[in-house]
């Protein structure tokens, strides 16, 4: 996953509004942060591993002194989470700077990286964006046309906002795999991976960029670029399950509502007696409350999360992972004990948090506790940016439903089908990428893929 945001406003604080901006974005990752500023002849950047409160405060935003900004908040999916990692990627050519923030993985890095080593460039990060740079900035001439060679070249999943002395452009992939907005802050146009953070700098949104589009932000507005042949649009399906803010507006769908509603299908297809719906706070929040609604059940609050903890998905090793959870949640026995409870949430990966929030629940005097998830079984790995680990890890992609309520300890399991959740987002695999619930993917991908390397080896598009 990741974060985007890039401006061009001559007469405004350029770095601040990005810092909100990415204040906004800090959900899509929160490993490292980083804001790159041009003025018109130098770019400068401040990168850092931590949180966007961590690496910035007032004396490094005032260092930050431009015309338009790049910023981007990163969530490791490939590539350590190691400083050189951190965007945006710099990268030098004589007499040209490109800073680039990139949300997404691409499929074909390796093959790119051997043969741009094999030419003699060079590469300080593990991370597929300092790929893109590189191919960008290998062509001579105007920036827009080292995109469109670069885009010609990826495969993958790609938003992107590069950034050089002089022009700030926006790119996405064929197949619209990652979300990229338009936005206008008083005339100044501002691109984005989510409305939220539009929202927060006062910005109106305008429209998604399209798939295989270029925009470059002039002064004036945008100019738009057809770069690419757009393929059928494959949007990530896990941004409406989980990944985008719920404040958001994705494809044209309030995702509060459209969680709402993937809660009421649950509700229709997999009723169950009991005595209060719970969420797991936050990501089952939307989901529990059409449950309820839809069920007649009273919604109510079972666990108290630490907004101070981030997402446990997030700690790199089990071990860390296992001890996030314990400090994540805290369950109410006032409101758990004697109950029997439905508890909501919007999907299971690996089943660790899960199995703890049962216990949890439990061990708060519950008597029955009914898991309901608002998306189907999670089987298949993803390789266009959200951290979902291997197939082996994934509980649901050798078990059964019945296999894995045991494994989780729930009175009973239940998931939304996929017939629920397109109904739910109004469209199925003609518009969104549901590979990692169905295991067919809208691009080729690496047979095996792990942080540091994807196999070169290839699976046929399904
Ligand atoms: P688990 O029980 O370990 O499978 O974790 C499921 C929880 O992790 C759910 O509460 C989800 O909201 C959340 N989750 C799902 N996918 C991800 C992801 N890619 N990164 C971080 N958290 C996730």
């Amino acid at each position: 996953m990741c974060g985007v945001f890039g401006i061009r406003a001559s007469d405004r604080d350029v770095a601040r509004l990005t810092y909100f901006a990415l204040y906004a974005l800090q959900h899509r990752g929160q490993e490292s942060a980083g804001i790159a500023v041009t003025d018109g002849r130098h770019i400068q950047a401040v990168r850092e591993l931590g949180l966007v409160s961590q690496v910035f405060d007032e004396s490094t935003l005032e260092t930050l002194e431009g015309v338009a900004a790049v910023g981007h908040a990163r969530y490791s999916t490939t590539g350590s989470s190691r400083w050189q990692n951190a965007q945006p990627v710099i990268r030098h050519r004589p007499g040209r700077t490109l800073s680039l923030a990139h949300n997404g993985n691409l499929t074909n890095t390796t093959e790119l990286r051997d043969e741009l080593e094999g030419r003699g460039l060079k590469f300080e990060s593990t991370s597929d964006t300092e790929v893109i740079a590189a191919l960008i900035c290998e062509h001579d001439g105007p920036l827009v046309d080292g995109v469109k060679e670069a885009m010609s070249r990826i495969v993958g999943a790609f938003a992107a906002i590069v950034m050089d002395e002089e022009q700030l452009i926006g790119f996405r992939d064929p197949d619209g795999i990652r979300p990229l907005v338009l936005g206008d802050l008083d005339g100044h146009p501002v691109l984005a991976s989510e409305t939220c953070a539009l929202d927060i700098v006062g910005a109106t949104f305008v429209r998604d960029i399209e798939p295989g589009e270029i925009v470059v932000l002039t002064d004036r507005g945008v100019e738009s670029i057809l770069a690419a042949e757009p393929h059928q649009p494959a949007l990530c399906v896990f941004e409406f399950i989980y990944f985008a803010r719920p404040d958001s507006k994705l494809d044209g769908l309030h995702l509060h509502r459209t969680r709402e509603l993937m809660g009421e299908r649950l509700a229709d297809e997999a009723p169950v007696e009991a005595d209060i719906v719970i969420p797991v706070p936050d990501s089952g929040a939307p989901a529990a409350q059409g449950f309820a609604r839809r069920s007649g059940i009273p919604y109510v609050d079972g666990l108290v999360k630490n907004r101070y903890v981030g997402r446990t998905f997030i700690q790199p090793d089990q071990a860390m992972r296992e001890n996030g959870i314990k400090l994540k949640f805290n369950p109410m026995p006032d409101v758990l004990a004697g109950q029997r409870v439905i508890v909501v949430d919007d999907s299971i990966v690996r089943g660790t948090t899960t199995r703890k929030i049962v216990e949890m629940l439990r061990g708060a005097g519950a008597l029955e506790v009914h898991l309901r998830i608002s998306s189907p079984p999670v089987i298949s790995p993803c390789f266009y940016g959200i951290d979902m680990a291997t197939k082996d890890e994934m509980i649901a992609a050798n078990q059964s439903v019945e296999e894995i309520r045991q494994h989780l300890g729930a009175d009973s399991l239940a998931y939304l089908s996929l017939e629920g959740l397109e109904a739910a987002t109004g469209h199925g695999d003609d518009r969104y990428c549901r590979a990692c619930l169905t295991g067919r993917y809208p691009t080729v991908v690496p047979i095996a893929a792990d942080k540091e390397r994807f196999e070169a080896t290839q699976l046929p598009v399904a």
